[in-house]
């Protein structure tokens, strides 16, 4: 869990598409965008700046 419950949680609700990168609802079968059906649960954990 980050810092902020409410992100979590709409962040789990979200799987990005391999290939064009666009948002898709969890549970989407396919990309909206592109039809490409890899989806991947959106990253959690925070990224630290470099
Ligand atoms: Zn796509």
């Amino acid at each position: 869990m980050g810092k902020f419950p409410i992100a979590d949680a709409a962040l789990s609700k979200i799987v990005v598409c391999k290939k064009c990168k666009a948002r898709n609802k969890i549970g989407a079968k396919k990309c909206r965008k592109c039809g490409y059906s890899e989806l991947r649960p959106k990253r959690k954990d925070a990224r630290v700046k470099k």
